[in-house]
C-alpha cells in the first residue's frame, strides 16, 4: 500500500470507508489520509513489518529469534506477527522470553497472558525472573529509590534478556518497541542533551560484543497495534505498572500523544529527525564506541557497564 491512497469517504452513518476497498474502517490514519478496514489494517501492519525487518536484515536465515515478550500488547503483536511472517526466512525459529522482575499486582497478570499466548501459538517459552538472577525482586530492589524505579529496571531487565537469549541460543533479540516509544526515547534523550544515547542504535549490524536487538514493530504506532489485535480478538486489558507514573516517560508520552492529535505525523517527523542525526554523525565522535566492561565482560559505553555499576549500588 502506497502513498498513493487516497482518503476513504464516509458512510451515511458517519463511519469512514476503507481507502482500499469501500467496506467500514476500523482506523483512521491522519497522517497518512486514509482509513482502513479490519482485513486491510491487518495486512498493511503485517507488511510494513516484514517491510522493516527486510530493508534493515534484521532476520537473517537460519536465525533462532528471542523475543522479549512481557505478555503487553506490543510485545504479543509481535510474536503473532513474526510466527505468522516466519515462513518467509529459511530455518528460523522463535524462542519467547519472559522476564518476571516481580512487581506486585501486575506481573501476575501480564505472565499469564504470555503463557497462553506462547500455548496457542505453539512458540518455546522461556521465563526468568529477577529474584533467581539478583536475589531480589524489583520491589524489593526498589524501596526507597522508587523515582529511579524504570532507569533500574530497564538496566536489569536488559541484561536478563540478553543472558536468557544467549542460554536459550538465539543469535537475534526482538523487542516490541513502537513508533510511540522510539518517538519518546527520541525526545526523552533529547531533552536529556543525551545525543550519543539518542543515536544509539544496537540493532544496526551484528557484532561478537552483543546479541542485536532488533524492533521490528519500530514503524508501527501504538494506536494501530491496539485496533489490530482487538479487531482479531487478541486483545486484553491489563494492568499497568504501578511504577509508571514515577517515570519521565510519561509525561513524555501524554505530551507526544496530544501533539500527535493536533499535529498528525509528529512522531514520524522526530524520527525522521533522528535519522537525519544519524547521517550527520555518521564516523563523528559522537557515535559511542562499544567496549567490554572491565568487571564482568558485557559490552558497554563507558569502563564498566551500568550492570556492574548497580551492582556496587542497588544490588550489593
Ligand atoms: Fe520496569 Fe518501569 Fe516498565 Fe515498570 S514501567 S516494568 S518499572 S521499566
Ligand atoms: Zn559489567
Amino acid at each position: 500500500m502506497g502513498d498513493s491512497v487516497v482518503a476513504g469517504s464516509d458512510a451515511p452513518g458517519g463511519i469512514p470507508l476503507c481507502s482500499c476497498c469501500g467496506e467500514p474502517a476500523v482506523i483512521s490514519r491522519p497522517e497518512r489520509q486514509h482509513h482502513l478496514c479490519k482485513t486491510h489494517l491487518i495486512e498493511d501492519v503485517e507488511a510494513r513489518v516484514a517491510a522493516t525487518i527486510g530493508k534493515e536484515g534484521q532476520i537473517r536465515p537460519g536465525d533462532r529469534i528471542a523475543v522479549g515478550l512481557s505478555g503487553g500488547k506490543d510485545s504479543t503483536a509481535l510474536l503473532v506477527i513474526l510466527s505468522r511472517l516466519l515462513h518467509r526466512w529459511q530455518g528460523v525459529d522463535l524462542v519467547a522470553i519472559t522476564v518476571d522482575e516481580g512487581i506486585a499486582g501486575y506481573r501476575a497478570d501480564t505472565l499469564r497472558a504470555a503463557e497462553s499466548l506462547t500455548r496457542q501459538l505453539g512458540v518455546e517459552h522461556r521465563i526468568v525472573s529477577f529474584c533467581n538472577i539478583f536475589e531480589n525482586d524489583l520491589d524489593t530492589l526498589l524501596k526507597g529509590r522508587e523515582t529511579q524505579a524504570c532507569t533500574i529496571c530497564g538496566v536489569l531487565r536488559k541484561k536478563a534478556l540478553a543472558d536468557a537469549a544467549r542460554a536459550a541460543g538465539a543469535t537475534v533479540i526482538a523487542t516490541g518497541h513502537n513508533l510511540d516509544d522510539e518517538a519518546q526515547s527520541v525526545l526523552m534523550n533529547a531533552l536529556r542533551g543525551d545525543i550519543p544515547r539518542l543515536l544509539r542504535n544496537t540493532g544496526a549490524g551484528r557484532s561478537d560484543l552483543f546479541l542485536p536487538r532488533v524492533k521490528p514493530l519500530a514503524a508501527i504506532s501504538e494506536k494501530e497495534i491496539a485496533v489490530y489485535l482487538f479487531v482479531q480478538g487478541l486483545f486484553t486489558l491489563l494492568p499497568e505498572c504501578p511504577y509508571t507514573r514515577y517515570a519521565l516517560r510519561s509525561e513524555v508520552r501524554a505530551l507526544l500523544a496530544k501533539l500527535e492529535w493536533q499535529h498528525p505525523g509528529t512522531m514520524l517527523h522526530l524520527m525522521e529527525s533522528k535519522r537525519k542525526l544519524e547521517q550527520m554523525c555518521a564516523g563523528t565522535p559522537v557515535m559511542e564506541k562499544l567496549h567490554r566492561c572491565r568487571e564482568c565482560g558485557d559490552p558497554c559505553s563507558g569502563v564498566i557497564c551500568q550492570v556492574c555499576r548497580l551492582r556496587h549500588s542497588v544490588l550489593k
